[in-house]
């Protein structure tokens, strides 16, 4: 009789805050003063501090913390000077915050071709700079897969592209040396469960220009209080876009900035951790004849706090039969090749706000993409385990 091995942790179980940032969040309910202006006499206050160290450890001029990544998106674009109908042109496999912060400040999405390592397509960006006359690009950095930089920035200078990072995915990432985020002319990062910090729902905003850093601030909803922020501009920054911008009150909140403040102190450590895990998978993965691995250039430093890999011969059926076969096994992939999404929000298809747009590159490699999360509660051993149920599940469903 065989045995099904199975796993039995949760794909959706973060680990519980440090000890310090519980700390810090009792100090504040103890406070009361949990709007990031309320401030005692002499203090800065948790959010202003939050931004002063986030400021430091991305090493950038200006930050910015606000309520969410997908607010980070929409006032970036915004601050840009992204209005009703300005083409902006995106990654055709992300997830919805992207178009959907595209749509909210009423730009039209163009989509731009991914390729078999989950990046941009670069000669598809090229292609459609020059067709649709779009003079901004949100790049979001899915999954953590950073683009050749430097061959990003130089078709998009060449091309007078205002490049947005987005570093939902890639907090803590480097490529060439150079942290994920310094390279384009603003970037947002989330902190919301799932992703790199955890205060529920949070986000920030990095940039070296101080314009741009004062009209974000303003959009925050600085009620013009922004000499209390941590990381802004100089008052000067301000004289215009004090009155040019709307207030769209996206402020971050003292209980959120005093968790995330001991996270970020412990992120670099995590990012260790988080890649032993990922190697362990990839490890467990590599050589076997149906599963294609998605490639990590050396220029990358990551941070693998997920995995995908692809199925490439595999028919849509095979691909849904390891999905069950795999959940029966306690693994808990997703299948970007359905039809309908679920669970997910990443089908291009399914963004019905945005033009339907031709993306045969795309679609071909989500058809057998899968992925899954990485949280650090697994063991490096779990992860070793994880890779043997999923060739296991490949064997059964492909010999
Ligand atoms: C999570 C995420 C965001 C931001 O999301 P929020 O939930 O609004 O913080 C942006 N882009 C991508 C790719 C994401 O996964």
């Amino acid at each position: 009789m065989s045995v099904t091995r199975c796993f039995s942790g949760s794909f959706t179980q973060q680990e519980a805050l440090p000890p310090k940032a519980v700390a810090a969040a009792v100090a504040v309910l103890q406070g009361g003063r949990l709007h990031r202006y309320n401030v005692a006499p002499g203090e800065a206050g948790e959010v202003a501090l939050l931004e002063a160290e986030f400021r430091d450890w991305q090493g950038c001029e200006y930050c910015l913390a606000v309520t969410s990544g997908g607010q980070a998106l929409q006032i970036a674009l915004r601050a840009c000077g992204v209005t009703a109908g300005t083409p902006v042109l995106t990654n055709a496999f992300t997830l919805a915050p992207v178009p959907g912060a595209i749509a909210a400040v009423g730009g039209c999405t163009v989509l731009v071709e991914i390729d078999e390592t989950l990046r941009l397509d670069l000669s598809d960006l090229e292609k459609k700079i020059a067709e649709s006359g779009a003079r901004f690009l949100l790049l979001s950095h899915m999954r953590g897969h950073l683009c050749d930089m430097e061959r990003v920035m130089r078709i998009c200078d060449a091309a007078g592209v205002t490049v947005i990072e987005d570093c939902a995915h890639s907090m803590g990432a480097h490529w060439n040396g150079h942290r994920s985020g310094n390279f384009g002319k603003v970037a947002c990062f989330s902190t919301q469960t799932y992703k790199h910090l955890n205060s529920g729902e949070g986000g920030l905003l990095t940039t070296n220009d101080p314009k741009l850093a004062s009209r974000a601030t303003v959009l925050s909803g600085s009620y013009m209080l922004f000499d209390r922020h941590g990381a802004g501009p100089e008052a000067e920054a301000f004289a215009e876009a004090r009155y040019e911008m709307p207030n769209c009150s996206a402020r971050m909140d003292a209980l959120r900035a005093a968790i995330l403040r001991p996270q970020l102190a412990g992120l670099a450590r995590n990012v260790d951790r988080w890649n032993k895990r990922y190697c362990r998978v990839e490890q467990g993965l590599r050589g076997h004849r149906q599963i294609a691995l998605i490639h990590r250039p050396a220029r990358e430093s990551m941070v693998g706090s997920s995995f995908q890999f692809r199925l490439p011969t595999f028919a849509p059926e095979q691909c849904r039969a390891v999905l069950r076969a795999a959940a029966l096994r306690g693994v808990e992939l997703k299948w970007f090749g359905d039809s309908e999404p679920h669970g997910f929000t990443s089908s291009h298809s399914s963004w019905r706000y945005v033009s339907p747009q031709a993306l045969p590159r795309t679609d071909g490699v989500l058809t057998t993409l899968f992925d899954m999360r990485l949280p650090l509660t697994f063991s490096e051993a779990d992860c070793t385990l994880i890779a043997t149920l999923i060739r296991d599940v490949v064997d059964e469903v492909g010999s």
